[in-house]
């Protein structure tokens, strides 16, 4: 069997309090009954949790038994990998989430389990008026400000807050104090890790008639302290006119295309993570032809080659995501 098509993957809903039904509304997903679908897992190869595809002759594997058993087809330039590094999913927060924050790479390994470190970013794809996105200190917050605030329970005084519209990105590395408000849907990339250390959770009580744990001393060993306020990215020009880079870190590279015609996308030996934010696309690799609607992602295996994409139809928006 050669790994040298689209890959299609089941998603992974989650449900939580906090969740609604914008991945269907906003996004087009087909969600079964209920009103608390916070999140759809698209790409995710970390432990028990697993992006399992469902079309081709690579129908029924994990995402995990790919990367172990077909990586260098996967990967490419960037096999060997002990799992898949990035993590994809779309977001529908109806309240507020928890202040957290996240450890780095050397941080999470040395925890146990061992873990990846989490940088992550968000694509605003829809924003109630007046909903707010909380991202780094306000400058001059150092430790001894933010433990008072805690102790007070005033943090949300010193999160730097913005009002985000459609389209805004955001890039939080690891150490950088965050929260996503209520009224946002957003697509989330990140490095695979499950490593969450809350600082704060509104004052809110649980299902269970308790406040949610706090881990104020990890979180605060592993606060940047330097890192001061984080606003949204300013996206930057690329060679191609419908191509814009809206984050270039040492963890992802995230690109987001304005497809007006068709185009080849990879055949750079890299892994390529795409997802369909509006409009959809066709896919063709030689006879064969997919169509990514509205809300779906696919990975393109390095051994695919450059593949061609082509909205559908008007005009897409897409996500390209891959290590640098
Ligand atoms: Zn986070």
């Amino acid at each position: 069997m050669i790994l040298d098509y689209p890959l299609r993957f089941q998603p992974i809903f989650r449900r939580y309090l906090w969740g609604g039904r914008r991945l269907a509304t906003v996004l087009g997903k087909t969600l079964p009954e209920g009103d608390d679908y916070a999140e759809s897992w698209e790409i995710v190869d970390h432990r028990a949790d697993q992006s399992m595809v469902v079309a081709g002759c690579f129908a029924g594997w994990t995402l995990g038994d790919l990367v172990r058993q077909h990586g260098a087809a996967l990967l490419g330039r960037h096999h060997p990998q002990p799992q898949f590094p990035l993590l994809f999913k779309f977001l529908d927060a109806q309240r507020d989430l928890s202040v957290q924050v996240h450890p780095n790479d050397v941080q999470a390994a040395r925890l146990t389990p061992p873990d990846r470190g989490k940088t992550e970013a968000w694509i605003v794809l829809y924003a109630e008026p007046s909903s707010r996105i909380y991202a780094g200190l306000q400058a001059g917050v150092d430790e001894d400000a933010l433990r008072h605030h805690l102790w007070q329970g005033t943090l949300p005084a010193v999160l730097h807050q913005f009002e985000p519209a459609a389209g805004d990105v955001v890039l939080v590395p690891a150490g950088t104090v965050h929260a996503l408000g209520k009224g946002l849907v957003v697509a989330e990339i990140q490095q695979a890790s499950d490593t969450t250390f809350r600082l704060f959770d509104w004052k809110r009580i649980g299902p269970d008639g308790k406040p949610r744990p706090l881990h104020i001393d990890q979180a605060l060993a592993v606060i940047d302290f330097d890192r001061g306020p984080v606003g949204p990215v300013m996206p930057e020009a690329t060679t191609r006119p419908d191509v814009e880079r809206l984050v270039n870190c040492d963890k992802f590279i995230l690109d987001r295309w304005q497809l007006t015609d068709p185009q080849p996308l990879g055949g750079d030996q890299r892994c390529h993570l795409v997802a369909v934010l509006a409009g959809a696309t066709r896919v063709d690799r030689d006879a064969t032809e997919n169509l990514l609607a509205r809300g779906e992602t696919a990975l393109m295996p390095a051994q695919a080659g450059p593949i061609n994409v082509s909205p559908n139809g008007g005009t897409a928006t897409l996500l390209d995501i891959y290590l640098p």
